[in-house]
């Protein structure tokens, strides 16, 4: 994730201030170091970070904090408001009609990023198509079309056609019915002449209200030149930060932001249509800092219910509280656990829960949960419905035909077992507590 080392080291520096009421001048140089080794490190501009530090260290020294605020706080909230500034809004987008253009090298993520865009417009309630102008690389018609079935959005493209500006002019019109147009260009290995000028002709054909440069997170300085280029070309609203799921340092991305006047659009977390979240500066500088992001929280909640098919009248925590724990209920909590994406990215959108206890957990245990829970899915799919609503009467002969038949041990079907039962008690526990009330509160 983008500046993942500057949350964990800046948590590491912030939690010495802890206990302390007054910051001195020492501590803040600490802080101002170890914020701009990260963001070097992250290859961000130098005068960037430059402006940045300077800007934490006056404001830290100058400002006096309001009465009673731990020194910890202040300076969090210095930094936090600084990064707010660097980064910048989001990219604006208004819900309504209009057509995006999609510029980068061969291998940014465009294609990938149309097609995941287009997605995002759909679970807003908008009609979007995706219109492929790409002639150059094989195989990006193929992947485009496969994308957009995936994502259930319209798609124009021509596999035969040799003229870009051509293809792009037809898709407009063959796409009439759609009101959100995203058209994915060519990218090449470098920033060649013939790239900028069918760019510009195609760009010229469409006419786009917004024009978005797709970057690969992994790119370091030499986003800049080639941010400029294609600002200087077409012009460069907003950005798409590609691949921010891998090892990825991302400061290049925060350097075209800068160079281009522009601002974060999207950013892409993964190769799956769903894998994309727009751009929140609060809730991402948030969640850097380990104070969590409860708006895409809230939102990967609202779609994993919608995907998961959980109607509030079929599946409601508090009858589950009145009456039997079943594993149908068990699978239910799992399969809306694994639509709200990768648990990693989940934990880090709870506050207190990002950073500080994430990053004592061994780097696989994640993925270790992950694999677990798939592995119980499995197994539950191939138990009848009887069993799942009466786990209790699973013996030795029934685990050893589930877990047969859903190619795992009986070893994983008892750990399953075990799993339930270990929730089932806690549930039980949540009964006999208190009032009614106070279980509610505790459930939400
Ligand atoms: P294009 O040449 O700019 O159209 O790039 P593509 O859309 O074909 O993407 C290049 C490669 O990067 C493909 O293998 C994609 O699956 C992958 N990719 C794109 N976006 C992401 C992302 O956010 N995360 C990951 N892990 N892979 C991505």
């Amino acid at each position: 994730m983008v500046l993942d080392d500057l949350g964990s080291s800046l948590r590491g520096t912030l939690d010495k201030l802890r206990g302390k009421s007054r910051i001195s001048e020492e501590d803040v140089e600490e802080i101002v170091k170890e914020i701009q080794r990260s963001l070097l490190s992250a290859d961000v501009d130098v005068s960037l970070v430059m402006e940045l530090s300077d800007n934490i260290k006056q404001r830290a020294l100058e400002e006096e904090p309001p009465a009673g605020t731990p020194a910890r706080d202040f300076v969090l909230r210095i930094v936090y408001e600084e990064l707010v500034d660097l980064i910048g809004e989001s990219t604006e987008l208004p819900l309504e009609e209009q057509t995006i253009l999609l510029a980068g090298l061969q291998g940014s993520g465009k294609t990938t990023s149309a097609a995941k865009m287009a997605w995002w417009f759909s679970t807003k309630g908008l009609r979007p198509a995706v219109i492929q102008t790409d002639t150059f690389r094989p195989g990006a018609y193929d992947q485009a079309k496969e994308m957009t079935e995936r994502a259930e959005v319209d798609f124009y493209g021509d596999p035969d056609g040799e003229d870009p500006v051509e293809i792009a002019r037809q898709g407009l019109e063959e796409t009439g019915e759609a009101d959100v147009h995203i058209v994915d260009t060519a990218g090449r290995h470098a920033l060649e002449d013939d790239l900028i000028d069918e760019i510009e002709e195609i760009e010229a054909v469409v006419d786009p209200d917004t024009s978005l440069l797709v970057l690969d997170a992994a790119i370091g300085q030499g986003a800049k030149e080639q941010a400029q280029q294609f600002d200087e070309s077409v012009g460069i609203d907003g950005v798409v930060i590609t691949k921010l799921d891998g090892t990825a340092k991302g400061g290049g991305a925060l350097t075209a932001v800068d160079q281009t006047d522009s601002s974060i659009a999207f950013l892409g977390t993964g190769e799956e249509v769903q894998d994309v979240e727009r751009f929140e500066p609060d809730g991402f500088i948030s969640r850097l800092l380990g104070m969590g992001d409860l708006g895409q929280l809230a939102e990967r909640v609202e779609r994993a219910m919608q995907q998961t098919e959980i109607e509030e009248d079929d599946w409601d925590p508090e009858d589950m509280l009145k009456g039997q724990f079943t594993l149908n209920d068990m699978q239910k909590q799992m399969e809306a656990m694994n639509n709200m994406g990768p648990l990693d990215q989940v934990l880090d959108m709870i506050p207190g829960f990002g950073g500080g206890i994430k990053d004592q957990l061994p780097d696989d245990a994640m993925d270790v949960t992950q694999d677990r829970m798939h592995t119980f899915s499995v197994i539950m799919d191939s138990m009848t419905d009887a069993e799942k609503e009466y786990p209790k009467a699973i013996g030795a002969s029934q685990i050893e035909r589930i877990a047969r038949g859903s190619g795992t041990s009986e070893e994983e079907v008892r750990e399953l077992l075990q799993q339930y039962k270990m929730m089932e008690r806690t549930i039980k526990q949540f009964q006999g507590m208190g009032s009614d009330q106070e279980m509610q509160r505790m459930m939400k």
